[in-house]
């Protein structure tokens, strides 16, 4: 017998302060990427479709979709601070 099934992953990119679409407050957005994976016995094999980045909003849970480059210049390790030595 063969298990097989559909799950999402996420993972998460970072934390910033944003306008939010929704409320229009200054908030702490979480952002994520989250993609669909083929399992087989629980064990995700492959990925299904493409990546998307989900932006939520810290106030009022607002979740919308970000453009995966703009994402990654807003959300990834060179938006950044620089850590102190
Ligand atoms: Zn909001």
């Amino acid at each position: 017998m063969i298990i097989w099934g559909l799950r999402s992953r996420n993972k998460a990119l970072g934390q910033r302060q944003l306008n939010c679409p929704n409320c229009h407050r200054d908030a702490m957005t979480t952002a994520f990427q989250t993609r669909r994976w083929f399992t087989l016995f629980f064990i995700p094999v492959f990925p299904i479709g493409a990546k998307k980045t989900i932006a939520r909003c810290g106030l009022c849970g607002y979740q919308y979709q970000v453009d995966n480059t703009q994402a990654e210049s807003l959300f990834g390790a060179a938006a950044q601070p620089a850590p102190l030595p």
